[in-house]
Formats: structure tokens, sequence, C-alpha cells
């Protein structure tokens, strides 16, 4: 079954064209990833699904209803949720603060603390350092509480945003294995951005390849990384 549909979107920032007729797919418990060089288009394509940056033409597809069009809040009180890029935490709250503002949207207590607790499960640095102050936290750990974050909603859909930016290469392996026991454990629908193409077709069942705003490439995490334009370009082979 399919999750998203992104069926030739066009965005532009003023006149200038940032994504080029842009289609992709993505199945229910599938990780996707999507890989591209500095610039190429990612976050935009990320940035479009959550309503962030909305599309001039095209249409996106959530389960059984259009979504483009929606704003924010309510892409992601249907289900979708964005782990940005960077470390886009609120420094001055608490590790526990910021979870809870991921929550913002449900109001059953009982289901919020459930869903800390599983984060937390995913996490457990992040409950050793529950009252610390996020802005305090290294850059690994604010990844983390970003990804927690955006599981608190709890989504059907997690938009991951360069997870493992800035990572030294054990976090990233990390880092990987805990998005796909998120990705096993819930059920959920991931699209993984990444420049790090190694680890995302490692972990991915499908990618594609954006290039200048729009898509090159797409097949199996195995077909691409086998492609000679993906090792030349991608994986420094
Ligand atoms: P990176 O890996 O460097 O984060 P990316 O693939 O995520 O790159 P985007 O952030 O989607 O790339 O940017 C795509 C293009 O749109 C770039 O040329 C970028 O300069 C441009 N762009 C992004 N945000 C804006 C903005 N707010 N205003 C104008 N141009 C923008």
């Amino acid at each position: 079954m399919t999750s998203l549909t992104v069926e030739n979107i066009n965005v532009y920032y003023g006149v200038r064209a940032a994504l080029r007729d842009v289609s992709l797919e993505v199945g229910e418990a599938e990780i996707v990833a999507l890989i591209g060089s500095n610039g190429a288009g990612k976050t935009t394509t990320l940035r479009a699904i959550m309503g962030l940056t909305p599309p001039k033409s095209g249409r996106i597809i959530f389960g059984s209803r259009q979504i483009s069009g929606l704003a924010p809040p309510s892409v992601v009180g249907l289900g979708i949720t964005l782990s940005p890029e960077g470390r886009r935490v609120f420094p001055q709250m608490s590790v526990e603060e910021n979870l809870q503002l991921g929550a913002y949207l449900k109001s059953d207590k009982d289901e919020i603390s459930r869903t800390m607790e599983r984060v937390y499960g995913y996490f457990p640095r992040l409950l050793e350092r529950r009252t610390q102050a996020a802005g305090s936290m290294s850059g690994g750990e604010q990844q983390m509480l970003a990804i927690g974050r955006a599981l608190m909603a709890r989504p059907k859909l997690l938009l991951l945003d360069e997870p493992s930016l800035g990572l030294a290469p054990i976090r990233v392996q990390e880092i990987g294995k805990i998005i796909e026991e998120i990705n096993r454990e819930e059920g959920i629908s991931i699209i993984l951005v990444e420049q790090n193409a190694n680890m995302a077709l490692r972990l991915c069942q499908r990618a594609y390849v954006i290039e200048s705003g729009a898509i090159s490439l797409s097949g199996t995490g195995a077909e691409l990384a086998a492609s000679e334009h993906v090792r030349r370009a991608y994986l420094g082979g």
C-alpha cells in the first residue's frame, strides 16, 4: 500500500525553481532514501510535503487525502512529522520539555507519557538527560532529541533531514540502527534525506537521487549502490 505519493511538484523560491516535476512514492512501513549533493533540493522536498514551502503545481497525496495546500499543523495532525536538519531544538528548554512540545496536538496525557517512554526506550541517553537544557547537549544528542520530538506526535510517516550530519562514524552507525528499529517496531514509513549516501542506501528499501531540483535516478538501495553514476558522484568510488 502507498503511504505518500508526490506527483510532479514544482516549488519556487521567488522566481527561482527549486524543484522541477519531482515525483516520488513511499510505501507503508517503507524506508525511502533521498540522496543528493548540497543545494539539490532535498530539504525543499521535505518542506513541500510538510506544507512549509507549498508547491506551485503538482499534487501530494497521503493515504487517500490530498495534502498539498494544507497548512503544516494540519499535515502534522494527519500523521506526518519532520525532524529538521541541524540542531533545531529549543536550546533553553529541557530535553523533556522539547519532547512535550512534539506532542502539542495530543491531549491524552496517558498516551503522551506512553509515547515518551517509547522515545526514551529508543534513546536512553535522552532519559539520562531529561532535565538538561537541550542547547547544552552534544550534536549527536540533539539529533536524537529532534528525532524523538518528531516521534512524539505518533506519526505514520517520519521525515528525517540529514540525521547523520556532523556525527562521528560510530554515532552514524548508532543512529542508523535506531532508525531501522523505529521503522520495524512502530511500522512507520520514513523518508531519509542524506548526504551520507552510504548510510542511506544501506538502510533504505528504495531510493531516489535528486540533482538540481529534479529526480535523476531511482531504484532499490542495492541497485543505486551498484550504479556507476551513484558510485562516482555519491559514494566516492
Ligand atoms: P543541503 O544538502 O545543502 O541541505 P538540499 O538538497 O537540502 O541541500 P535545499 O535546501 O532544498 O537543498 O535547497 C535547494 C535550492 O533552493 C538551493 O539552491 C538553495 O539555495 C535554494 N533555497 C533553499 N531555501 C531557500 C530560501 N528560503 N530562499 C531562496 N532560496 C532557497
